[in-house]
């Protein structure tokens, strides 16, 4: 149906250029457009309720409205709207803000960058992790590893660290020296008869193996997520961070923890670092740092690598690398009332709470559906895959783009649902979300389900 002319859809289709579309088909369907927020739910321009089962992207930690964080930006825009943080100028709510992550960070952690998004985090990282090699006159240990499906955003080089398909063919990525290892995923991944213990086994010898053919003299960093978000909300094995620690250690290799889904509470504990076990050299986060109500993102690094920039930045040549909006404070004061609002409310209790009653509603209503292969996910993250034949797990021919169709379904039903590779349905709900909520959030996917079926 064509919208009407001159209708905020209309003037969308006329003028916007999407992120992650079919821009034929948007020209002709265009879009939902959503016109306010509360709680966990969000409204369109026709007044249309809808639960938000992604918090928008992953990151609307709060839900979609809270008066302390407007008041927040609003006396920080009164008070000092803008400043740098370029040659040793500062503010406090960047300093409260860095103050705050290092207190909160999983391992002793030295210093903080700020950036805007997620990519220039994990950008920010390649490029500090670059020069502190540099700086330890080792030239040659450049090359970084990640895994197939994982998502660290699509800058140049951040995308290059992304392992899904959609973001390097066509984009002529990755660039030379960034590699990718096997999912962590044994439902897909294992070799018939082969236990979560084993597999984790194989993939730390993998690992191994790949740093070895390189040459770990060439190989500087592993990236990853906690618990895969975009890929298809994948949990490792509980042994494998265990395992490929151990290699990274033995190859004196830096280890990344993209924090910019799990952090803040997402798998149940502050950092889904803990929650998988690791102990990374650098940290980075966003999304749910400011509840998505600004943009930000921070890098948080070891000491270790704190003194190799350190000394470089004073004997090989200045440390060139910062934005315009590194640590500005109109976010970074409402990222300050954020982490004051998480602790305050016990949010991280409260998803202790809700999440296994989540996790188990989820297997209760789903497990067994026909067109469901797996029901995964900790805390409150969890997917549903959907597959054409559950005992071969065989998912259907991406071409009929059978989780598309599910999560427009559910548009129709009052869901707002994200569809991943594989057919995967993904559910990263507001963290304040109740038990209550969570039941109306699944009876209105069971319906846009059975509606497909
Ligand atoms: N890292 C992870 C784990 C993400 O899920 C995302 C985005 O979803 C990013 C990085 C990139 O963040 P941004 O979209 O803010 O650049």
């Amino acid at each position: 149906m064509t919208p009407p002319r001159n209708s905020s859809a209309a003037r969308d289709i006329a003028h916007v250029l999407h992120p992650y579309t079919d821009h034929k088909v948007h020209q002709q369907a265009g879009p939902v457009v959503i016109s306010r927020g509360k709680g966990i739910r969000v409204w369109d321009d026709q007044g249309k309720e809808y639960i938000e089962a992604v918090a928008g992207l992953w990151c609307a930690a709060l839900g979609f409205d809270n008066e302390r964080l407007v008041k927040a930006a609003e006396a920080q825009m009164r008070k000092l709207p803008f400043y740098h943080a370029f040659t040793a100028k500062s503010h406090e709510p960047m300093i409260d803000l860095a103050e705050m992550l290092i207190e909160r960070a999983p391992v002793p952690m030295s210093k903080v960058f700020f950036g805007n998004s997620g990519s220039e985090a994990n950008d920010s990282a390649i490029k500090m992790i670059w020069y502190y090699n540099n700086a330890l006159g080792r030239p040659r240990k450049k090359k970084i590893i990640s895994r197939l499906k994982a998502y660290h955003g699509i800058t140049v080089a951040s995308g290059s660290l992304t392992g899904l398909p959609a973001n390097h063919k066509l984009f002529d990525l990755p660039l030379p020296g960034f590699l990718h290892v096997s999912t962590p995923h044994h439902y897909h991944g294992a070799q018939p008869g082969e236990t979560e213990e084993q597999f984790a086994t194989r993939l730390a010898e993998e690992l191994d193996a790949v740093i070895q053919r390189e040459g770990p003299e060439t190989v500087a960093a592993f990236w990853a997520e906690p618990v895969m978000g975009a890929g298809g909300v994948i949990v490792p094995p509980a042994t494998y961070f265990e395992k490929i620690q151990a290699v990274l250690r033995k190859h004196d290799v830096l280890l990344v923890a993209d924090e910019v889904i799990c952090g803040f509470g997402r798998t149940g504990s502050y950092w889904g670092c803990q929650t998988m076990g690791i102990e990374p050299d650098i940290l980075t986060c966003a999304k749910a740092l400011s509840a998505s109500f600004l943009p930000i993102s921070a890098v948080m690094i070891n000491d270790k690598v704190f003194q190799g920039i350190a000394e470089g930045s004073h004997t090989i040549g200045t440390w060139g690398h910062g934005f315009t909006y590194s640590g500005h404070p109109v976010p970074a004061a409402v990222a300050v009332e954020t982490l004051r609002i998480y602790d305050e409310i016990g949010l991280l209790d409260h998803v202790r709470r809700v999440g296994p009653y989540m996790q188990k509603a989820l297997r209760a209503r789903f497990a067994d559906h026909p067109l469901v292969g797996e029901v995964r996910g900790v805390g409150l993250i969890a997917a549903i895959e959907l597959v054409e034949d559950k005992a071969a797990r065989r998912n259907f021919d991406p071409a009929r783009k059978v989780g598309l169709r599910l999560a427009k379904l559910g548009e129709e039903h009052g869901v707002i649902l994200r569809a991943l590779i594989n057919d995967t349905i993904a559910f990263s709900p507001p963290l304040i979300i109740t038990e209550a909520e969570i039941d109306a959030m699944l009876d209105r996917t069971a319906a846009a389900l059975e509606a497909l079926a």
